[in-house]
């Protein structure tokens, strides 16, 4: 059977951490969240006291990082070096690192080698924000997923809300900035690719979006 590459990009809290998986699942692809990718960086980067706009500090992380994916049984992990930061990486002062570092060219360049080899050859479902318009542009099938902010900030609160300890306007607030800073930056900004897929998750269930997904599949499959 064909081997397909399958992205899918959008904003915050669209569901597509939730979709892709379910997607790679069903057809047995291997899945990946770059957006962990950039927020591994972030980490590394407040851990060694390097701030967002300081370029050559950042180069010269991402020069000597060693960021990798791992499959175990409690699901996809991300390690820096030896230790597990998978869990450190889910804070919301880490979403807006994350988001700050993502604007910089050094490290754009630096994670795009990584993600393409990820990717080379696989059956894989790549989730991010640039996936179908820098990282793959040749890509089989490109979606862009999206919901209103409402819908999407009420997602994040309720998945994370115990933990954080943000309340639902915080939430809202930071994925607004979130979204702003993602789509307006110079470099591989957030927007759908001109061959994407548009799909408004707003009153949509996963298993409706995960469904109209696997049509496009299959007409791809089929022609
Ligand atoms: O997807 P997630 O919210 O975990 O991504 C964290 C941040 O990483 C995003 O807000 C965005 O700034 C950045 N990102 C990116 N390009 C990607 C994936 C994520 O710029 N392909």
């Amino acid at each position: 059977m064909k081997k397909l590459l399958i992205t899918i990009d959008g904003p915050a809290g669209s569901g597509k951490t939730t979709v892709s998986r379910n997607l790679a699942e069903k057809l047995g692809y291997i899945y990946v969240d770059t957006g962990a990718l950039y927020r591994g960086v972030a980490h590394e980067a407040r851990q060694n006291g390097i701030s967002p706009d300081d370029d050559a500090g950042l180069e010269r992380l991402c020069a000597h990082i060693r960021l990798r994916v791992i499959k175990t049984d409690a699901g996809t992990r991300l390690y820096s070096g030896d230790t597990d930061i998978s869990d450190r990486i889910r804070t919301p002062e880490i979403s807006m690192m994350a988001s700050a570092v993502s604007a910089r060219p050094v490290v754009r360049q630096a994670l795009l080698d990584i993600q393409r080899q990820l990717g080379a050859g696989k059956n894989a479902v790549f989730e991010g924000r640039d996936m179908g318009t820098v990282v793959f542009p040749d890509a089989d099938i490109k979606f862009f997923l999206t919901a209103n902010l409402n819908t999407r900030a009420m997602r994040r609160y309720k998945e994370f809300s115990e933990e954080t300890n943000q309340a639902f306007e915080e939430v809202a607030a930071d994925m607004k900035k979130r979204d702003e800073n993602d789509a307006s930056r110079d470099v591989a900004p957030l927007k759908p690719a001109d061959d994407a897929v548009f799909i408004d998750s707003t009153n949509l269930s996963v298993e409706a979006v995960v469904a109209e997904m696997m049509g496009k599949v299959a007409e791809k499959t089929q022609s």
